[in-house]
């Protein structure tokens, strides 16, 4: 059945940073999470190029990064719920303990507006300041508009790039 209204249309910020044995390195990682996303409520759009970004703090691992658009009519806390349901599969680690997770999901923009509870906030408090994040989402959604901000995704990456600020949660990826 063809569908007479367009679905709501995520944006997913893709990371990692660590190796995941059956997959390898962070960038086989989110090639492999790119392909979970796909569901019966979830149907990819597009996905930005992967890139390598550094990291800001302690860690001297490199990042892996990108951005999927998905198109779904669940809600945000459902969409939240499936991303953490993904980020919990490819954390495991037979025949070891828990060790820091392999990939990190977030909801960075959700075309039904802002969100907030308890849990969930949408789009993504840090998203502005992060270059990991505004790249590769200008990649797919060049023109999405800021709920809260007023700008598009360009205007607030050309402005971080002018600005250079310095991302206080970048270590949290
Ligand atoms: P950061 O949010 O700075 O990128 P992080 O992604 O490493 O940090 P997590 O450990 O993945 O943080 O998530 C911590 C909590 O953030 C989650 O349990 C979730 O409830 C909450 N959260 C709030 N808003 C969002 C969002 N937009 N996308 C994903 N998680 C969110
Ligand atoms: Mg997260
Ligand atoms: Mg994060």
């Amino acid at each position: 059945m063809s569908d007479a209204t367009p679905l709501p249309l995520y944006a997913i910020g893709l990371g990692s940073n660590r190796r995941h044995a059956r997959f390898g390195d962070p960038r086989s990682v989110l090639m492999a999470a790119l392909a979970a996303l796909e569901g019966e409520d979830i149907e990819p759009v597009d996905a930005s190029p992967i890139i390598a970004s550094d990291p800001v703090g302690p860690s001297r691992r490199r990042y892996a990064n990108a951005v999927a658009l998905v198109a779904s009519p669940l809600p945000p806390p459902e969409m939240l719920e499936r991303l953490q349901a993904i980020e919990a599969d490819f954390g495991r680690r037979t025949g070891q303990r828990w060790s820091a997770r392999t990939l990190d999901l977030d909801i960075l923009l959700w075309s039904g507006g802002a969100w907030s509870d308890a849990a969930l906030t949408i789009p993504h408090p840090a998203m502005a300041e992060r270059a990991f994040v505004l790249g590769p989402l200008r990649a797919v959604a060049p023109e999405w508009p800021h709920p809260l901000l007023g700008r598009s995704v360009r205007q607030l990456a050309a402005r971080l790039v002018r600005a250079k600020p310095v991302d206080r949660r970048a270590s949290a990826h």
